[in-house]
């Protein structure tokens, strides 16, 4: 073979390898040259002569115009192009970049050439990449900071779940939608792991623009540059609202809407531990109406149910601390868990809630105040390291209950405090 066959040679092999085929068209555009590549990616017999009407058999109807206006400018006034097409072979849709150049003789376009190639494994890739990208943008909630915490990117997820637009979102703060319920803790805990270079992952609940709130489990990661510099920040959350709908319902008591007994049994377990390492007092109150079987016998169920949502305001309205809670431990029995600060008088403390339900001033002819009252039993619960947090619940549970059972024996409406 001498210089050019090899050429020739090793053109052929590689518009096979690479799925390319050279074209040649003169300007008038009916003598049409194609390579044997292209003759077997079209199904086109190379020994018939072609005009430019071809293409309409081998060009997908909605892209045959605009490469038919390519060739004609490129044949009239000189102007080389570069485009794709689809094509629809033995069924399926492919796609097709192709390349134009352009011949002169006499200062006049004398021919076109270039090629045609097969990109369907990278235009379907890429289509599918668009897609997953779309419905990235659509469905995952997700934002990025920069590090004064505007935001520069906002996805529309990220948009319809806050009620903002993107275009309101982008350059505002991020801390727009932040619910005033967040403890400022959580966010400080937040930055010291995200500054310092790791991901904090929590839940978070959020403002909406219309006030509202939503719930997110978000991952939040620093973005780096490639000198590992923190540069911004970036946010991917779940919406968890439903979840945290039925958490909430699944700890709540329905009728006073405290939380439930199931809720006492988790917040009294981490309370012991949380106490155990701070050394915090923890007291526990539980209460008993008085005499209500005899209430409920005398003015009905249904008022009974009131007075117990009543008792259940009276109660929350006196312990108002941001660590103070109150629940229905069941029936007309309820709970509430505090810890002490200095200066606190444990007695009075629970004797102002005594008092308050007294003031309710709710009519009960067969109790001794000839009104609703309730009885208290109240111990500290001093932490054992020796014991088992589930020993030390269940005689929490057990001592408060005999300092109730006291102050009933005592004549009821008395707060009965366990001595030190
Ligand atoms: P004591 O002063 O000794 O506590 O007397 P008591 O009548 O309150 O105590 P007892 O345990 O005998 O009765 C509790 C009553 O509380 C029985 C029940 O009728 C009433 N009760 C319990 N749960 C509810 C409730 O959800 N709604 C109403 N209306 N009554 C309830
Ligand atoms: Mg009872
Ligand atoms: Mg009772």
């Amino acid at each position: 073979m001498n210089d050019s066959g090899v050429l020739t040679y090793l053109l052929q092999q590689s518009q096979k390898h690479l799925q390319f085929g050279t074209w040649q068209i003169n300007s008038s555009m009916d003598n049409f040259f194609i390579s044997d590549e292209l003759s077997a990616m079209f199904h086109l017999d190379k020994s018939q002569s072609y005009s430019i009407e071809v293409l309409g058999e081998v060009i997908y109807e909605d892209d045959l115009n605009a490469i038919l206006e390519l060739f004609e400018k490129a044949a009239s006034l000189g102007a080389p192009f570069d485009s794709t097409f689809r094509s629809e072979l033995n069924g399926e849709l492919k796609y097709f970049s192709i390349f134009t150049d352009v011949e002169y003789k006499d200062g006049k376009v004398s021919f076109l050439y270039g090629f045609i190639q097969d990109i369907s494994e990278y235009a379907i890739e890429e289509e599918k990449r668009e897609k997953l990208l779309q419905l990235t943008e659509d469905y995952i909630i997700i934002s990025q900071t920069n590090l004064k915490g505007e935001i520069t990117y906002a996805s529309q997820a990220f948009a319809n779940i806050c009620g903002y637009s993107k275009s309101e979102l982008i350059g505002n703060m991020h801390n727009i939608i932040r619910h005033p319920d967040m403890q400022s803790d959580v966010f400080k805990e937040l930055w010291e792991t995200i500054s310092s270079g790791n991901t904090w992952e929590g839940e978070v609940k959020n403002l909406k623009k219309d006030g509202g709130y939503y719930w997110v489990y978000s991952y939040i990661t620093p973005l780096k540059n490639h000198k590992d510099k923190i540069i911004g920040y970036q946010s991917v959350r779940q919406d968890i609202t439903d979840k945290k709908y039925i958490e909430k319902i699944s700890i709540t008591d329905g009728l006073t809407l405290l939380y439930n007994r199931r809720h006492f049994n988790t917040v009294l377990a981490k309370e012991i531990n949380y106490s155990r390492r701070t050394n915090d007092r923890l007291i526990f109150a539980m209460l008993d109406i008085d005499n209500f079987k005899k209430y409920n016998d005398t003015y009905g169920h249904q008022k009974g149910d009131s007075v117990l949502v009543d008792v259940a305001h009276a109660l929350v309205n006196s312990f108002k601390r941001s660590h103070d809670m109150v629940f229905r431990l069941g029936g007309e029995e309820f709970g509430i868990l505090f810890s002490l600060k200095d200066g606190d008088d444990i007695f009075s403390l629970v004797d102002k809630a005594r008092q308050n339900i007294q003031d309710l001033n709710i009519a009960h002819k067969l109790n001794g105040a000839g009104v609703i009252t309730a009885s208290f039993g109240v111990i500290e619960i001093k932490s054992d390291y020796t014991k088992k947090v589930e020993e030390e619940m269940k005689l929490a549970y057990k001592e408060a209950d005999q300092f109730l059972y006291e102050a009933k024996a005592r004549g009821r409406n008395i707060v009965c405090v366990k001595p030190d």
